[in-house]
């Protein structure tokens, strides 16, 4: 049986010094390609499902479908809720079979935070399932939500893929940061999360953004290694898309262990459905599908190689 807690996979991760890949599966095809290219690169993964995604698909069905087939898998998988808003939503999960769930309390008060995630990992701990939580708040699409006071995400909010293209392609432009540096994550916070919680993995603000960069993005690397040498707990870096081979690597390097990963996967995915769309009028549904999962699952098995997982399963 392939399904293992975040814990398990973190702790490898960290004592070898490599990042595991996380992305969302938006569709049952989607978890197939996860699994299929830690399986085609003998590394570990991360399959998540996040709480914004969930109108896409009907989670509790999909959730028994990915847990049937990451029973099957070569490699270790773990099954992970990405972005839990609420209480709620983690405690369906575990119920549903997930080996591991996320809290994002970024957006409450620290005591707050700590309260919830303390409560969850009391719950967790009978089943072997991880916790991860957030301190800090890293940006993105939810800064949006919060200061709109909008109910979820407004599908206009999307990436859109020719927005994406260019800036992937300008990312040495500067722009209009939207990162506020005293949202990062503070040593003495983290540490404090961690002790009165015992949470199993502590996402960072470090200066990375959910969704697209509009700017060249700029990790406060030295913040990364500070709070790796105050807690013992594996670090998470979450909105990665738009860093370089290097950040990723030094990033690695100074402690993060787990990687999230999601709108560049989006993006290769709206790029290729395009291209083949444009390109041809004979095509059919079932071939967009497969090229466009194709493309998808190479763009993951190349993070791997990047990130030193492939060959640690
Ligand atoms: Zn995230």
């Amino acid at each position: 049986m392939a399904l293992i807690s975040l814990k398990e996979i973190l702790s490898d991760a960290k004592q070898k010094k490599y990042g595991v890949f996380a992305t969302n599966a938006f569709s049952f095809e989607m978890a197939e390609v996860i699994v299929e290219a830690a399986e085609e690169k003998n590394s570990p993964v991360i399959l998540m499902m996040a709480e914004d995604l969930f109108k896409f698909l009907n989670p509790e069905r999909t959730a028994s479908a990915i847990i049937s087939m990451i029973k099957d898998a070569k490699v270790p998988v773990v099954f992970h809720l990405d972005h839990g808003n609420n209480f709620d939503v983690a405690m369906k999960c575990i119920r549903w079979g997930l080996s591991s769930i996320m809290f994002d309390g970024s957006n409450l008060p620290l005591k707050e935070n700590i309260k919830i995630v303390k409560e969850l990992k009391r719950i967790s701990i009978p089943s072997n399932i991880s916790v991860e939580a957030e301190v800090g708040y890293v940006g993105g699409l939810e800064a949006r939500e919060k200061t709109e006071g909008q109910e979820g995400i407004d599908t206009n909010d999307y990436t859109k893929v020719e927005d994406a293209v260019r800036f992937v392609n300008e990312t040495d432009v500067d722009a209009l940061a939207v990162i506020d540096t005293n949202d990062y994550t503070k040593v003495e916070d983290a540490v404090r999360f961690v002790n009165e919680t015992g949470v199993d993995a502590l996402a960072v603000a470090v200066g990375t953004i959910h969704g697209v960069f509009r700017f060249k993005p700029n990790l406060d690397f030295d913040r990364i290694k500070e709070i790796k040498d105050a807690v013992e707990t594996p670090l998470v870096l979450h909105g990665s898309s738009g860093l370089s081979d290097e950040d990723f690597k030094k990033a690695i390097s100074c402690g993060i262990t787990k990687i999230n990963y999601f709108t560049g996967l989006v993006t290769e995915a709206g790029k290729k459905a395009k291209e083949i769309a444009c390109g041809k009028n004979d095509f059919t549904y079932m071939m967009l599908n497969k090229s466009v999962m194709e493309a998808v699952k190479e763009k993951i098995k190349k993070k791997m190689d990047l990130f030193g997982s492939t060959g640690k399963a």
